[in-house]
Parts: structure tokens; sequence; C-alpha cells
């Protein structure tokens, strides 16, 4: 089983990726955690994504595909792609990598989710300058206010978790989406869900529409 969970920043995806995958025994792919790793590692396609991060430009859509597709090749596990491909071009490129080597998209999941409720996730969310731990100071509050748990940091509100920059985030991903969604409905595989709903209902529908 593969799959694609697009959505806005806030959408809840990358929580719901996890869920899913336990269940079904896939494997998570988190494009920014995978660029930060193979950045690390000493692979070639590592030095070339490393020289492009450290001039402060965007990695191109061919490179950033090539480590997707590197990593499901890799794996012989189903997989679900959290937040990618982002534009147009990445998913044709995707495409192309992918059926030459006989894999294929199952469903792609489109988490449809009202800006009100992605201002009120995202500019809850507060994280630790420290040690990077996540809170949110409704759904995941600290023991205390405004400090970490976890190593007593300070918590601190990302810039672009602030509401002029979510609303941002959200226009800039509406005009990159919208040409990736009709790419998909296209084909056939694209299948909307509730971006709104909390994590246990919204895995109920997708889990049923995965067993069908
Ligand atoms: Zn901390």
């Amino acid at each position: 089983m593969n799959l694609i969970f697009l959505g806005p920043p806030g959408a809840g995806k990358g929580t719901q990726a996890k869920v899913v995958c336990k269940h079904f025994n896939l494997e998570h792919i988190s494009t920014g955690d995978l660029l930060r790793s193979v950045v690390k590692s000493n692979s070639l396609i590592g030095e070339k994504t490393r020289e492009f991060m450290n001039k402060g430009l965007l990695v191109p859509d061919e490179i950033v595909v090539e480590i997707v597709a590197q990593e499901i090749k890799k794996n012989s596990k189903g997989f679900i792609l959290d937040g990618f491909p982002r534009n147009l071009a990445q998913s044709e490129f995707l495409e192309s990598a992918l059926s030459s080597a006989d894999i294929f998209l199952n469903k792609v999941f489109n988490f449809i989710t009202s800006p009100e409720k992605v201002v009120d996730r995202l500019s809850g969310r507060r994280v630790c300058p420290k040690c990077r731990a996540i809170y949110h100071i409704k759904n995941m509050p600290p023991l205390e206010e405004g400090i970490c748990d976890k190593c007593a940091g300070i918590l601190a509100q990302r810039d672009d978790d602030k509401e002029e920059a979510i609303k941002e985030r959200l226009r800039v991903y509406k005009q990159l989406s919208e040409p990736l969604i009709s790419y998909y409905q296209e084909k056939g595989i694209l299948c909307d869900v509730d971006g709104d709903l909390n994590v246990e209902p919204l895995f109920g529908i997708i889990k049923e529409i995965l067993e069908i």
C-alpha cells in the first residue's frame, strides 16, 4: 500500500500518518526529516543537497524526488509520503521515478481543513529552543506554563506559527496544491478527508477506506 497525504500545514497529516503507518505497517516518509538525514550522510546526493542548503537555496525538485525515490526503493514495505510532493513538477518526477521500479500509488488523501482550524492548531504551538520538544497551549500544554517539561527551557513561538505567517503559508499552499490535486483527481486516486476532525475519528474513516 503506497499512499500520499496532502494538506496544508496544520492539517494533522504527520500525526495521522504515524497512526496509519503503525496500524498498516507502512513506512512514514517525511521529506523534511529525510532531507536532514541525507544532508548529514556522506553520499553524493547528500553533498549536492548540502551545497544548495548552504547557499540558502531551495533544493531543486529533481534532487528532492531522487532522495525520496531512493528511500522508497530501499524499503520493501509500503509507505506514506507526508506532505510530499509539494508541486506538480515534483509529482511528475516522482511518478516517473517510481514507475520505472514498478511502484505505483494506491491513494492520495487530501486533508481539507478550514483556515480557522489551521490557525488554531499552529498558533498554539510552542517549541523548546534547547531540546526542540513541541507543545500546544491547548492540546499538549507543558506542566508549567511556558517551560519545557524535559529540559526547563523557555518555550517560544516560531515566527512561522504566528497568525500572519500562517495565512501566508496557507496562501502559498493553495496556489501550489491546486494543480497537484487535479493531477491526482484525474488519475482517480484522490480521496478527500476532513482534516478538521481529531486524530481518532479521522483514523477510523481512513482505515475504512483502506480496508475496502
Ligand atoms: Zn526542552
